[in-house]
């Protein structure tokens, strides 16, 4: 079974449907959008994978043992659940500085920290966890959430080194501006001029992403990498 972190909507959705196109089980969680985690749902069944969904807030790390152990066998984890923050760093309280760490990274090492174990009784695992342009160049108002991100990069490369010998692979898709409801706080008018510094010249769709992490997934030579989805921006 595939396991999505965040699959309510967005990337993650597109992550669970591509997985469940090739013919895999998908399970996914979210945190509080029910409505979302009933569409991805209803999907995925349209499909005809077999599929489960979870509450689970990942970066508490009770409701993360009781997914893993609600899973019964794991080949792939996909650390895709993120929120964002859009503050200066003077106006940015502590608790809001944690909460992106706790969710971004804290999630990623939970999630990662209980798919170990199922990988290691497989003899084989594979774990994809989506990075941001803002990880590796920093995002301006958004420090907060471009160092999660680069957290996640440097925990990628660190997991891919200490796992590899039990042939897990770790791999990060590093994504530009992808059109999701994370970005629905720009106007019409930002993004616009956001998109021009594209090369590409346009949004990513969550497709798009989600075809680069079934790339890393499928492609048993790759550990370590950082593949970046963001149509040439910071180049
Ligand atoms: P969305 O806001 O559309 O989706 C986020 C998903 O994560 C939702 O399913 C949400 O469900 C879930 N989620 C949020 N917090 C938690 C939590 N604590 N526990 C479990 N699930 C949670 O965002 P995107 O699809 O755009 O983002 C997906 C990933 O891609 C994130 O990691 C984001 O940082 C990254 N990314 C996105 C970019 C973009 O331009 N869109 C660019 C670079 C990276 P719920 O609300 O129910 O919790």
């Amino acid at each position: 079974m595939i396991l999505v972190t965040g699959g309510s909507r967005g990337i993650g959705r597109a992550v669970c449907l591509a997985f469940a196109e090739e013919g895999k089980e998908v399970a996914f969680c979210y945190s509080k959008d029910e409505e979302g985690a009933a569409e991805t749902l209803r999907l995925l069944q349209e499909r005809g994978a077999g599929c489960m969904a979870f509450r689970c807030d990942v970066s508490d790390e009770a409701q993360v043992k009781a997914m893993f152990a609600a899973i019964p066998s794991l080949t792939v984890l996909v650390n895709n659940a993120g929120i964002d923050l859009f503050a200066e760093i003077a106006q940015t309280s502590y608790a809001q500085w944690q909460r992106v760490q706790a969710v971004n990274a804290g999630g990623t090492f939970l999630c990662t920290r209980e798919a170990v174990p199922k990988f290691l009784r497989r003899g084989e695992g594979c774990i994809v966890n989506i990075a941001s342009v803002w990880g590796e160049c920093g995002g301006s108002c958004e420090a907060a959430y471009s160092a999660s991100k680069a957290a996640v990069i440097g925990f990628t490369k660190a997991a891919a080194k200490e796992l590899a010998p039990s042939n897990i692979r770790v791999n990060c898709v590093s994504c530009g501006y992808i059109d999701t409801a994370m970005n629905a706080r720009l106007s019409e008018q930002e993004r616009e001029s956001f998109l021009r510094s594209v090369p590409l010249g346009r949004a990513g769709t969550p497709e798009e992403a989600a075809q680069a992490v079934l790339f890393l997934a499928k492609n048993r030579y790759i550990t370590g990498e950082v593949l970046r989805v963001n149509g040439g921006l910071a180049l």
